[in-house]
């Protein structure tokens, strides 16, 4: 068994779809980023990785490369747990937060689980994420971005 984490925090932008784990909510802005700056997928993506010692998801799909430029990033999460698969490394389970002040998430959380799962070939019952705010106190709570943390057990 191994265990990995990941983090990752994006900036919000005038004239950007927000899209969180797949899934575009409606919202006055966006996040800002190379790819679709799907915050919660990149912390995922950086979990599996760091749990698997590849390294992390700057490493693998290099926001350098235009070839990465507003991808989908349900591609990378497809592509990171084929990596994994390579290995023969299976995903025990993935325990996520998104850390943001508005809009609410978790009327979209079903639809976030539904796709990781569908990406990872896993059980959505081997995936739980949750939102929490930061009652109001820094980036975070003055609005200014999103956060999101990972944990992936893999065997
Ligand atoms: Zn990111």
């Amino acid at each position: 068994m191994r265990v990995g984490q990941g983090i990752d925090v994006h900036a919000f932008a005038a004239g950007r779809k927000l899209v969180i784990g797949g899934v575009e909510i409606p919202h006055a802005r966006g996040l800002a980023g190379h790819s679709d700056a799907d915050v919660l997928l990149h912390a995922i993506c950086d979990a599996l990785l760091g749990a698997a010692a590849l390294g992390d998801i700057g490493q693998h799909y290099p926001d350098s490369s235009p070839q990465y430029a507003d991808i989908d990033s349900r591609v990378l999460l497809r592509s990171t747990a084929a990596k994994l698969r390579e290995m023969k490394l299976k995903v025990v389970n993935i325990d996520a937060t998104i850390i943001a002040e508005a809009p609410r998430m978790a009327p979209h959380v079903p639809r976030m689980i539904g796709n990781i799962a569908a990406d990872l070939g896993i059980a959505p019952s081997q995936i739980n994420i949750k939102a929490t705010t930061t009652e109001r106190l820094g980036f975070v709570g003055r609005d200014e971005g999103i956060a999101a943390m990972a944990v992936a057990l893999i065997e």
